[in-house]
């Protein structure tokens, strides 16, 4: 750091300020965590220099002695966590991890089902403003009126009708179980291939919090960085039968070299992920989210789907007189850092909803357990009611700031606290 203060103070003081921040806000935003000082510490080394095009033993340029011993750990780790036959772990992000899997089982034009971005789906789900929309023929499900629930019925129906080659099971805002044998039961039907992105939940499902996937779909995306606690980027898993599919889409299919700091760092965060420890860390990001979702439903707030039973809650937010972009700014700057969100069958624009997603991955990596998630919570209602209040949002603020340097996150050296930040590197 004092390098990097010399070559550019600027960018230095930016870094140092975003530090402090992430240390003094209650960070709820549901893909978001801390990654350990360990797996920083591999992200900045000098693996950030090689190139390495290819697979261990299969490389095009040379001197990859160590990057083939680092890159076949990695693999050999996430194979064993994910209980799956296949792992290719070198995709820069969960984007792209999914466009390989397209180009692995699709042709373009071919159809694709997934499950709509205003339900509670990704982008990368076929949404028509992705690439995945506009290259390959998408067909939407979605969530019951009724129940806000995944309608396994409707989705039935739906594949039977449109015959998709390819079923996305997945989301990134839906706050319940995903039932991937009820998927699985479905793409058997029809003989289409069962993806599931589980982007938001792999580090649920390792901590053995929410169902896995394994032996139910054929192939297993994620991100790194959000319940799993790794560096930023994206992976693969895959019965035996797609590995080489697999392989060749992500390259030369569609990246380049890998980014071998990353996939050391995704090592250390597999390793990480194995040790009893982070077990509980994934029942406790659970049991977190139902406590902060049981009293915010106290408060007044309305759930989308009545609670939640992973690491993430949505609540509508018009039911205490505010819509949900108004809110999570007036969060914000209560030191309460949030994002609006849609809700199912929202009748207000994307860009201006009527929701708030939150989610308890990051404040449980800090230790926070439930009786600081009722805090939380008492809070949120409390910001919202201030949310014209200048003055009580600033206070807000400042509590916040002092409860946070009592739950100092991973990665973050001893003795540091907001009012002695020192920095991380
Ligand atoms: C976050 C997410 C992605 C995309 O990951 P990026 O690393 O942001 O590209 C894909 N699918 C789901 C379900 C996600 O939640």
């Amino acid at each position: 750091m004092q390098k990097l203060q010399e070559v550019d103070p600027e960018i230095a003081a930016l870094i140092l300020a975003e530090e402090v921040r992430q240390w003094s806000k209650l960070r709820l935003i549901p893909s978001e965590n801390y990654a350990s000082a360990a797996v920083m510490a591999a992200t900045g080394s000098v693996l950030t220099n090689k190139y390495s095009e290819g697979y261990a033993g299969k490389r095009y340029y040379e001197g990859q002695q160590y990057i083939d011993a680092i890159e076949s750990l990695c693999i050999e780790r996430a194979k064993h966590l994910f209980g799956m036959a296949h792992a290719n772990v070198q995709p820069y992000s969960g984007s792209v991890a999914n466009l390989a899997v397209y180009m692995a089982v699709l042709q373009p034009g071919d159809t694709v089902m997934g499950m709509s971005l205003p339900h509670g789906g990704h982008l990368t789900h076929g949404w028509n403003v992705s690439a995945t929309g506009k290259l390959y023929r998408s067909v939407q499900y979605g969530v019951s009126k009724d129940t806000e629930l995944l309608d396994y019925d409707a989705i039935f129906d739906l594949a039977v009708k449109e015959r998709p080659k390819m079923i996305i099971a997945g989301a990134t805002a839906y706050p319940r179980v995903i039932d991937f044998a009820a998927f699985a039961t479905i793409a058997k039907e029809i003989g289409a291939v069962l993806v599931a992105d589980v982007a938001h939940i792999s580090g649920l499902i390792v901590g053995g919090a929410h169902p896995s996937p394994a032996g139910l779909a054929n192939i297993v995306c994620t991100t790194t960085h959000k319940t799993l606690r790794g560096p930023r980027g994206g992976m693969i898993l895959c019965d035996e039968p797609w590995a080489k599919a697999v392989d060749k889409a992500v390259f030369p299919g569609l990246q380049g070299g890998p980014h071998d700091n990353t996939t050391a760092a995704l090592a250390v965060a597999l390793k990480e992920a194995g040790a009893d420890s982070f077990r509980a860390y994934a029942h406790q990001i659970v049991a977190n989210a139902r406590t902060m979702a049981e009293r915010l439903a106290e408060h007044g707030f309305r759930l989308v789907t009545g609670g939640t039973d992973n690491h993430l809650v949505l609540m509508d937010t018009t039911t205490v007189g505010a819509p949900g972009k108004p809110v999570a700014q007036a969060l914000d700057r209560a030191g309460i850092v949030t994002n609006a969100n849609t809700v199912p069958f929202d009748p207000r624009k994307p860009f201006d909803p009527s929701g708030v997603r939150l989610g308890t991955p990051a404040v449980t990596s800090r230790g926070m357990k439930e009786p600081e998630m009722r805090q939380i919570a008492d809070w949120i209602a409390g910001a919202v009611q201030a949310r014209n209040d200048e003055t009580k949002l600033a206070k807000l603020a400042d509590d916040v700031r002092e409860f946070c340097d009592a739950f100092p996150p991973p990665g973050y050296p001893p003795g540091y606290s907001s009012g002695h930040p020192v920095p991380l590197i």
